[in-house]
C-alpha cells in the first residue's frame, strides 16, 4: 500500500482552547461517527472527563478525508490531554505522528501549556500548524494572539488558520492544511519488511487480555502472525488488529504508517509497556525503535480504607485501575495511625485526585490519603543514597549527610499588574523568577524554578487568586538539587502519628508545624485529661498547641430526664468512636486526617 496518502498527527493546546470541540468537528466533516451519536467531546470517553472537561487519557482516531486534490486521506489523529500531570501522554502522541496542529484560544491568547506544547513538538521535529479558535467570540483578539505566537514561539503570524471549531468555520482549511504541510510516513507496507510498531498505550480488556495501541513504523502485521515484544523478549500470537473509527473496527492487517490496536491474549499489561517496541517474530529489526522517556511517578501518598475491612477490596480496585494506568504505582505500606493500606505514586495532584475520585466512584470505597509528598535522594554518611517517598522511612539525623529534592521550571502567564504578587508567591514557595518575557501590553510570562514539592499543595489556587483567575502555569523536570529538608513530626500526647510526619525545608517547619497543629486542635475532641500537640524536628519542639481536659459529663444535661433519651445517646458516642482511630490514650476522628492532610 500507498504511505503518501496518510497523515499521522495530535493536536495540542492550553487546557479549555478547543481540543476536543475541533476533533468533533473533523469527526462530523469526515463521517466518521454517526451523526445521530454525534454529541459534544464524543473522544472524552470516561465520566469523569466529560464532567471536569478535561481528556485524560488519549484517544486515537481514524477518520478518511477526502480532498480539494480528488485523492482520499486517511487522517490518524491523537486528541491529547492539556493538564501538566498528564503530559506524558503528549509525548507518547507525539512519537506516534509527523505533525500538530497547536490550537489557541483567540479570546485568551498564547497560554502556559501553550508554550510547553509548542515546545514540546519542536524538540520532536514536528511540523506545526498553528490555529486560532474561538474567532466567533466578540472578544476574540485574533490578531494579538498571532502576534504572540511569533514573538513567542517563532510561528509566523501569516500561518495561523482562523478557526470557529463552534460552527466549523476555517475547518476545512485545517484539514487542506494536513494534507499540504504534514509529510506522510516514511518505512516500508510490504510484506517482506521487517516489522516494527511502537507501542504507545494499553487498555486492558478482561476477554482479550491486553489491548496495545501502535504506531506502525515499518512492515505489516496480521491475525496469526507471530510477535515479539522487544523489552522481554517474549513471544505472542496475534489474535486481532484494527482501528479505531472512533470505536475499535477490526482490519485486515496493520501496515507501515498506521494507528491502531492489536491483541495477542497478553493476560498481563504490565508484560507490555509503553514506549516498547513490537516486532515480527519471523522478520524482526535489529533495534528497537527509540522509545520514550520511562515515566515515574512524581508524587507519592499514603491511601487508606476508612474501612479496615475493606483493606482487600481497595488492594484489588488498585489493581484493576493499574492495568489501565501505567503511570500510576502502588505498593503495601501500613500505619501505625491509620492500620493497613498503601502507598501510591502519581504523576502529579491532579492525577491523584483523579485517580482517588475513580477508586471512590467506580469501586464504591471511602478512603483516606495522607499528606502527598514527593521523592528525595538522601545520601547518607557510609556513601549510599536512598531514594525516599515516605516520611516513615526517613534516616536518623547522624546518618544523613545530604539531601536532593526534585526541581521544576516553570512558566507563569499572568497580567503586567499582578508581576509583584507573583514574585513574591515564587519567593515564598522557595523558588526564583529567571527570566520574563512580554506577551503583549497587558500580560507577561515569567520562567522560575522551584521545588517541586513547594507547589504541590496549593501553589495552583493561590496562583489563581492571586491573579484572580488571570494566569495560567505549566512546568517542567529539571532534575534534583541540594536542599536543608528535615523530618517533622508531629506528636499527640506525646506519641508520634506516622500519618500526619512530613519532609519540610528547616526554615519553614515552625509555620508549617504550627498549622498542623491548630488544625488538629479543632478536629480533635476535648478529652479526660489536656492534651499537647507538637511539631518535633529530632526531638526539639518547633510548634505546640494544647487541647483543654473536659469536664463536663455528655448525658448529665440528661439528668433525672428519660432513660430511652439516655440510651440513645450513649449509642450515638459509641458509632462515633467506631470512625476514630486510637493513638496512644487519644481518640483522633478519621476526619481529623482528613482536614489535617488538606490543608497548608
Ligand atoms: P479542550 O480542553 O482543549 O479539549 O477544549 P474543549 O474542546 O473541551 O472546549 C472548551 C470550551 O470551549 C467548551 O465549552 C467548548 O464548547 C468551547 N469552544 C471550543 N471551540 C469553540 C469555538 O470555536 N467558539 C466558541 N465560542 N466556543 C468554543
Ligand atoms: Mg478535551
Amino acid at each position: 500500500s500507498d504511505l503518501s496518502h496518510i497523515r499521522n498527527f495530535s493536536i495540542i493546546a492550553h487546557i479549555d482552547h478547543g481540543k476536543s470541540t475541533l476533533a468533533d468537528r473533523m469527526l462530523e466533516l469526515t463521517h466518521t461517527v454517526d451523526e445521530r451519536k454525534m454529541r459534544e467531546q464524543v473522544l472524552d470517553a470516561m465520566d469523569l472527563e466529560r464532567e471536569r472537561g478535561i481528556t485524560i487519557k488519549t484517544h486515537p482516531v481514524t477518520m478518511k478525508y477526502k480532498a480539494q486534490d480528488g485523492h482520499t486521506y486517511r487522517f490518524n489523529l491523537m486528541d491529547t490531554p492539556g493538564h501538566v500531570d498528564f503530559s506524558y501522554e503528549v509525548s507518547r502522541s507525539l512519537a506516534a505522528c509527523e505533525g500538530v496542529i497547536l490550537v489557541v484560544d483567540a479570546a485568551q491568547g498564547v497560554e502556559a501549556q501553550t508554550v510547553s506544547n509548542a515546545f514540546l513538538a519542536a524538540g520532536e521535529n514536528l511540523v506545526i500548524i498553528p490555529v486560532l479558535n474561538k474567532i466567533d467570540l466578540p472578544s476574540a483578539l485574533t490578531e494579538e494572539s498571532a502576534a504572540q505566537l511569533e514573538d513567542l514561539l517563532a510561528i509566523e503570524a501569516e500561518e495561523c488558520i482562523r478557526v470557529s471549531a463552534k460552527t466549523g468555520g476555517g475547518v476545512g482549511e485545517v484539514m487542506e492544511r494536513i494534507v499540504r504541510d504534514i509529510p506522510p510516513p516514511e518505512g516500508s507496507a510490504e510484506e517482506q519488511a521487517p516489522f516494527s510498531a511502537l507501542v504507545f498505550d494499553s487498555k486492558y480488556d478482561p476477554y482479550q487480555g491486553a489491548v496495545v495501541y501502535v504506531r506502525i513504523f515499518n512492515g505489516r502485521v496480521r491475525r496469526g502472525d507471530r510477535i515479539r515484544a522487544m523489552s522481554t523478549g517474549r513471544d505472542y500470537e496475534v489474535k486481532g488488529v484494527g482501528l479505531f473509527s472512533p470505536d475499535p473496527r477490526p482490519t485486515d492487517a496493520l501496515s507501515a504508517g498506521d494507528v491502531g490496536y492489536l491483541t495477542a491474549n497478553i493476560k498481563d499489561a504490565s508484560e507490555i509497556s509503553i514506549g516498547d517496541t513490537v516486532t515480527r517474530t519471523n522478520r524482526p529489526v535489529e533495534k528497537p525503535l527509540p522509545g520514550f522517556q520511562e515515566i515515574h511517578p512524581m508524587v507519592f501518598a499514603g491511601v487508606y480504607p476508612m474501612d479496615t475491612a475493606d483493606y482487600e477490596k481497595l488492594g484489588a480496585s488498585l489493581e484493576k485501575l493499574r492495568l489501565n494506568d501505567s503511570a500510576f504505582s502502588y505498593q503495601n505500606e501500613s500505619s501505625a495511625a491509620l492500620g493497613l493500606g498503601y502507598r501510591c505514586g502519581f504523576l502529579g495532584l491532579l492525577h491523584m485526585e483523579v485517580t482517588i475520585e475513580r477508586l471512590r466512584r467506580e469501586f464504591d470505597l471511602d478512603i483516606i490519603t495522607t499528606y502527598p509528598g514527593v521523592v528525595y535522594r538522601v545520601h547518607l554518611t557510609d556513601g549510599r543514597t536512598l531514594e525516599i517517598d515516605n516520611p516513615v522511612l526517613w534516616p536518623e539525623t547522624t546518618q544523613i549527610a545530604s539531601v536532593d529534592e526534585p526541581m521544576i521550571k516553570v512558566y507563569i502567564i499572568c497580567l503586567n499588574d499582578h508581576i509583584g504578587d507573583m514574585m513574591q508567591l515564587v519567593m515564598e514557595r522557595r523558588g526564583t523568577v529567571t527570566h520574563t518575557d512580554t506577551i503583549d501590553a497587558k500580560r507577561l510570562m515569567l520562567t522560575c524554578r522551584l521545588p517541586l514539592n513547594e507547589v504541590l499543595i496549593d501553589f495552583y489556587d493561590k496562583l489563581k487568586s492571586v491573579s484572580r483567575g488571570y494566569s495560567s502555569m505549566d512546568y517542567e523536570y529539571l532534575g534534583y538539587e541540594e536542599a536543608d529538608l528535615v523530618k517533622m513530626d508531629i506528636l499527640v500526647h506525646g506519641e508520634p502519628v506516622d500519618a500526619f510526619a512530613t519532609i519540610v525545608h528547616r526554615e519553614k517547619a515552625p509555620a508549617q508545624g504550627r498549622r498542623i497543629c491548630q488544625a488538629l486542635k479543632d478536629v480533635i475532641p476535648r478529652q479526660a485529661f489536656s492534651v499537647p500537640l507538637q511539631a518535633a524536628i529530632n526531638g526539639n519542639i518547633v510548634a505546640r498547641e494544647t487541647i483543654r481536659q473536659y469536664r463536663k459529663d455528655v448525658t448529665a444535661k440528661c439528668y433525672g430526664g428519660d432513660i430511652t433519651r439516655k440510651r440513645k445517646l450513649l449509642e450515638k458516642q459509641k458509632a462515633g468512636k467506631k470512625k476514630m482511630k486510637q493513638i496512644g490514650q487519644v481518640s483522633i476522628p478519621q476526619e481529623a486526617f482528613i482536614r489535617v492532610l488538606k490543608t497548608e
